[in-house]
């Protein structure tokens, strides 16, 4: 057995006996990262994903400390590739859709879509979320490349170009003034929305972000997925190089609700304690999912939270 296999001590008999230690479900930047760090504690883990990451139509991962610029699939796949060399994580294709917590002995029932049935002392829930997009044509084509979410993945390689933010609420001031720090051209589009304030508007007309209040028809790419122009209802065009939005989000999976862990009330996120455990004891929440800042690096660093609390709280308990 490779030196790295053994194991240092004997499960105790207090301890019940469960298929893995724990269950990382997702496998983006936050559940590779958990995946990582409970490997190199030798801990029996079993890392699930069942679909994409969020970033997955965009070129290229931005602010990502030594990859700047990396391509999301190329990040996953190195991230893997070191995990193939921690022999107790076992990497597999499938969605987690159940869990369940046995309150007898504080272990978790899992099923896979498999419906293959399994046992856990803890579960790290990086399930991620997901955008929902307006439904304007051309939107959903352009989401990554022409359609852009976040001024901190984004924003440089949109440096002084035309830019145009679209929002229907209250909330699109305020982003849209702080995409000027990128681009000294740009428009807020509101797709029919008309109740901005006079204060609103006025701190738009002193910043020189002009106001497109009319109904959009549709946004118009060009072949590299870049934007070309924003059509609207009226026929009047504005060309573009790119949309920002802040789409509504919803959780990628419903297994902090089936475990019955606390959510934001506003955001949805998944309520966690500075050891990134959520109210449910034994089950931990890392990345999108929680609600810290939606970027991969901090995904990564509150997945390596994740494991190392699962980890030492293993240990309080074998060590009883
Ligand atoms: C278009 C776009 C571009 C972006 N660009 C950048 C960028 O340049 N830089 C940056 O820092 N951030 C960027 N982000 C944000 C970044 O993608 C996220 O912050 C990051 O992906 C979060 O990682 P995560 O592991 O929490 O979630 P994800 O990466 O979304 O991973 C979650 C995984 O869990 C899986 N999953 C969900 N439910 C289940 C289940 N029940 N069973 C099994 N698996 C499940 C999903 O399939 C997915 O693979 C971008 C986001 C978008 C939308």
């Amino acid at each position: 057995m490779p030196l790295s296999k053994r194991r240092p001590f004997k499960r105790p008999r207090h301890v019940p006996a469960t298929d893995y230690e724990v269950v990382i479900v997702g496998a983006g930047a936050a559940g590779l990262s958990a995946a990582l760090t409970l490997g190199r504690c030798r801990r029996r883990v079993l890392l699930c994903d069942g679909g994409r990451t969020r970033n997955f139509p965009s070129p290229a991962v931005h602010n990502f400390l030594s990859r700047d610029g990396i391509k999301p699939q190329e990040l996953l796949r190195i991230s893997h590739e070191q995990l193939d060399a921690y022999p107790t994580v076992e990497q597999r294709q499938n969605c987690v859709s159940e869990a369940r917590k046995d309150d007898e002995t504080g272990t978790f029932h899992l099923t896979l879509d498999s419906g293959r049935q399994l046992t856990t002392r803890k579960i790290i829930l990086a399930t991620g979320v997901m955008d929902i997009l307006p439904t304007i044509e051309g939107m959903h084509e352009l989401w990554g490349r022409g359609v852009l979410h976040c001024p901190y993945c984004h924003g440089y390689e949109v440096c002084d170009q035309p830019v145009a933010v679209y929002g229907n609420d209250k909330s699109v001031a305020g982003f849209a003034l702080l995409i000027s720090r990128w681009s000294k051209d740009v428009a807020v589009c509101t797709d029919g929305w008309t109740k901005m304030s006079d204060h609103a508007r006025h701190r738009l007309k002193r910043h020189g972000i002009s106001i497109h209040e009319q109904p959009i028809q549709q946004l118009v790419g060009r072949q590299n997925k870049q934007l070309r122009c924003i059509e609207f209802a009226d026929g009047s065009k504005l060309s573009r190089y790119a949309l920002f939005i802040h789409p509504t989000q919803k959780q990628r999976s419903d297994l902090a609700d089936q475990l019955g862990c606390r959510r934001l009330q506003r955001s949805g996120a998944v309520w966690v304690d500075k050891r990134v455990q959520t109210s449910v004891v034994g089950v931990y929440a890392a990345g999108d999912t929680t609600p810290a800042a939606q970027q991969a690096l901090v995904a990564a660093a509150e997945g390596a939270q994740a494991g190392i609390s699962c980890n030492e709280q293993l240990t309080r308990e074998e060590c009883a």
